[in-house]
C-alpha cells in the first residue's frame, strides 16, 4: 500500500520512495508534507477545497501568473525566488495542477525549509515582519495588470452586497432566529452608508485596483526559523483584483484584536493600538512613494469595513443555520458577529488615531 495520496504520482517529481504526512494548521485546503528518498528537497502537496473554490483551475491560473511575475521581480532584486515566493511543481503533463478520479484538484509546491508560520503573535516584531511581507507583496505586484486576474470568489469584499445577503437571510429566516437578533440587525442596517465607502471610492476611480492576497492572516507568512525575519507570503488561493485596504484591513481585524473571534464578553474586545502600529509600520515601510493620500487613508477605513463585513457575514450565517462557517457550539456565529461589531465600534473610537499613525509612519 502506498503511504501517500495516489495523485502524487501525477507530478513531475524525482524518483524515490515517497511519504506524505498531514502538515500545518490551514483550515481551507488539505495539506501534506512530502519526502522522497534520495533527495534533500521536500514538497507540499495540497488538495484545493472545492467547496470554497468552485473553479480551482482559475485559482491555479491566478497563482501561476502571480508567482511567475513575483519570481521575475525577486530575481531582478538579487533574491532567491524558490524561497521568497511559492514555487509550483508542474504535473507530468506540464499543468499547474492535477485532477484525481473524484475530480478533486491537487497541486505540489516546493517546501520552504527552516521556516515557521506564526499563529496570532503578541510579539510586535513578528507582527511588523508580517506587515512587511504583505507590504512587499503589494509593492512587487504594483505593476501587475490586476484586472486580468480571475475573480475566484465572486464579490468577495463587496460589503454592500454582504449587507443585502444579510437582508435576504433575515427575510427567509429559515431557522426562526431573526426574532432573537433584532438588535444586531438594527446595528447592521445603521451601517449601510459605511458599507459603501470603499466600493464607492473604487467605482469613482479614487482608489486603484491592485493584486490583493485576501487572506492576510499572519499564519500565511513564513518567517525564518533562526532570524524570525519574513521570508515569503504563502496561501495564494484568494489572490484577486481588489483594494489594498482589504489586505491591510483584514490583517488588522484578525491580528490586532484583543480577544478571540468568538469572545462573548464584549468588554474584552478592542483594537490593540501597539499591534496596529507594528503591523502598519512593517506594511508601510514597503510602500513608500507608492500610495496617494486617499489610498493611504483608505487603510484605516479598510480595518473598520473588513471588521463590519465579517460581522455581517457571521450574522447572516447564523440566520441561515450555520451553513458556511463551522460552529463548535450553538450560537457561535452570533457570538462571532457580536464580537466583530464590538471591534468595529472600538475602531470607530480610534479612527483619528489610526489615521494619524498611518500618516506619521508613511510620511515620517
Ligand atoms: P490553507 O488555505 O488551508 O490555510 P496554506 O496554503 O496556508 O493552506 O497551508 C497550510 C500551512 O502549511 C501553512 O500555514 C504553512 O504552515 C504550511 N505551508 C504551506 N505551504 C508551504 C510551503 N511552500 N513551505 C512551507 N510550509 C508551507
Ligand atoms: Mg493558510
Ligand atoms: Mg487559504
Amino acid at each position: 500500500m502506498k503511504n501517500y495520496p495516489e495523485i502524487l504520482d501525477a507530478f513531475a517529481l524525482p524518483e524515490g520512495e515517497r511519504t506524505a504526512v498531514p502538515f500545518g494548521n490551514g483550515h481551507i485546503n488539505s495539506t501534506f508534507m512530502v519526502r522522497i528518498s534520495g533527495t534533500e528537497k521536500q514538497y507540499i502537496l495540497q488538495r484545493i477545497n472545492s467547496y470554497v473554490f468552485i473553479h480551482p483551475k482559475d485559482v491555479m491560473e491566478n497563482i501561476q501568473r502571480v508567482t511567475g511575475f513575483l519570481r521575475g521581480k525577486i530575481a531582478e532584486a538579487g533574491g532567491n525566488p524558490d524561497r521568497e515566493t511559492i514555487t509550483l511543481v508542474p504535473s507530468r503533463t506540464g499543468e499547474a495542477c492535477a485532477e484525481d478520479a473524484e475530480g478533486q484538484v491537487w497541486r505540489v509546491m516546493l517546501f520552504v525549509p527552516d521556516t515557521f508560520s506564526p499563529e496570532l503573535p503578541d510579539n510586535l516584531d513578528i507582527l511588523e515582519e508580517c506587515g512587511g511581507a504583505f507590504g512587499r507583496f503589494a509593492r512587487l505586484l504594483d505593476d501587475f495588470p490586476a484586472s486580468s486576474l480571475h475573480e475566484t470568489i465572486h464579490a468577495f469584499h463587496d460589503t454592500p452586497a454582504r449587507l443585502s445577503q444579510l437582508e435576504d437571510a433575515a427575510r427567509q429566516d429559515p431557522c426562526g432566529r431573526l426574532k432573537d437578533v433584532q438588535e444586531e440587525m438594527a446595528f447592521a442596517r445603521g451601517c449601510a452608508a459605511e458599507t459603501r465607502v470603499l466600493t464607492d471610492a473604487l467605482a469613482a476611480g479614487k482608489l486603484p485596483l491592485r493584486v490583493t492576497h485576501n487572506d492576510t492572516k499572519v499564519n500565511n507568512v513564513l518567517l525564518d526559523r533562526n532570524t524570525e525575519k519574513a521570508v515569503c507570503v504563502i496561501d495564494l488561493d484568494t489572490v484577486m483584483p481588489g483594494l489594498l485596504a482589504y489586505d491591510f484591513g483584514d490583517a488588522i481585524r484578525v491580528g490586532a484584536c484583543s480577544a478571540a473571534e468568538d469572545e462573548q464578553n464584549l468588554d474584552l474586545i478592542h483594537l490593540e493600538m501597539p499591534k496596529y502600529r507594528a503591523f502598519a509600520r512593517g506594511f508601510l515601510s514597503q510602500l513608500k512613494g507608492m500610495l496617494s493620500r486617499d489610498e493611504l487613508l483608505s487603510l484605516e477605513a479598510g480595518a473598520r469595513i473588513m471588521t463590519l463585513e465579517n460581522g455581517l457575514r457571521f450574522l447572516a450565517d447564523h440566520l441561515k443555520g450555520d451553513v458556511y462557517f463551522k460552529i463548535h457550539r450553538p450560537g457561535q456565529n452570533l457570538d462571532r458577529a457580536r464580537a466583530q461589531f464590538a471591534l468595529f465600534r472600538d475602531m470607530e473610537k480610534h479612527s483619528e488615531e489610526m489615521k494619524a499613525i498611518l500618516l506619521e509612519l508613511y510620511e515620517g
